[in-house]
């Protein structure tokens, strides 16, 4: 027997250790978000880890691992401390709660809602940083990938997850205008795909953009509605240095990645802890 308590950890890492899944956060296991919640953290982690091993990283993109995954595990542990009330509903006021909330639930929208909740996709968008031109970034940008259809007859298909295959950053053209490659765009982490977006499809939103930087995870790195490619490349530019990838050309360049120890910073963290239960010593 063993005991548990519902939180997420106030960190998801501690110097060379970087915690994922159920060992940064627990919670009431019915629901089912868990498994969501841990791949993303995986998915999360894993070109971040990949990119430092390679030297390809700033300091700064492996910390983002924290920064933007502890919302995402606080808000599930939000949600089934929500959901473990109204199981565990036993007074009149709390079965009378339970009912108006199933009630609730009749309303599509806060049924679909409450489904990504459950589905462990209910998490807030990651924050990014402005423009170039320091105005705002796009709102899709920091948002998962979704609702984008392809037309069949473009390069790219009509399954846009089926372009990060590779584990690379997609940079998809979606108006016809080949965005430039810059310095930023241009190597072996990048795959440049040129589309058209089925608009019978596409949910709205997707009809106005031109260009969109797809990061590995599928989530929205930088968005534009901009019909200039220059300028697209610009943003492409500033994204991708505000994000922490470093590129190089010439990936036999890439310097080797001494990773000191004992640091306090996530950014020099090389190992991903499952629930690891760890053995006491003697
Ligand atoms: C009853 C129940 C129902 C659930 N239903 C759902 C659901 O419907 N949908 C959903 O998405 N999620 C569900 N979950 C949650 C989901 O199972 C977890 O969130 C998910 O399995 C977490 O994955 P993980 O890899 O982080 O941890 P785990 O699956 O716990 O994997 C950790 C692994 O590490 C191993 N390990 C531990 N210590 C050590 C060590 N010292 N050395 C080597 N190995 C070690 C363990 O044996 C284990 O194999 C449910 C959970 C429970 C308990």
């Amino acid at each position: 027997m063993s005991s548990w308590r519902i939180g997420p950890r106030s960190r998801s890492c501690s110097g060379r250790v970087l915690l994922a899944g159920d060992a940064a956060h627990m919670f009431f296991p019915a629901g089912g978000q868990g498994m969501n919640l841990g791949i993303q953290d995986a998915a999360n982690l894993g070109w971040k880890l990949a990119a430092t091993v390679r030297g390809r990283a700033a300091a700064t993109l492996l910390d983002s691992y924290d920064t933007e995954r502890r919302p995402a595990g606080a808000a599930v542990v939000a949600n089934t401390r929500a959901q473990a009330a109204l199981f565990c509903a036993e007074t009149p006021e709390e079965v009378a709660l339970r009912d108006a909330f199933s009630a609730a639930l009749a309303q599509p929208e806060t049924n679909l809602l409450w489904a990504r909740r459950v589905a462990g996709f209910g998490d807030p968008p990651y924050a990014v940083a402005a423009e170039a031109d320091g105005t705002s970034a796009h709102p899709m940008a920091g948002t998962r990938l979704a609702g984008l259809a392809l037309r069949s007859d473009t390069t790219a298909g009509t399954a846009p997850h089926t372009l990060l295959h590779d584990g690379k950053m997609v940079l998809l053209d979606l108006d016809g205008k080949h965005t430039p490659q810059t310095a930023s765009a241009d190597s072996d982490d990048f795959a440049h795909h040129a589309a058209a977006v089925d608009r019978e499809v596409a949910a709205e939103p997707w009809r106005d953009i031109t260009s969109v930087l797809i990061r590995p995870d599928a989530r929205i790195a930088w968005a534009s509605t901009d019909h200039d490619p220059r300028r697209r490349a610009k943003g492409v530019a500033v994204t991708v240095r505000d994000m922490g990838v470093l590129v190089q050309r010439d990936a036999r360049r890439s310097p080797k990645v001494a990773l000191p120890r004992g640091s306090p910073h996530c950014s020099e963290g090389l190992l991903i802890s499952t629930q690891m239960v760890f053995p006491r010593g003697p």
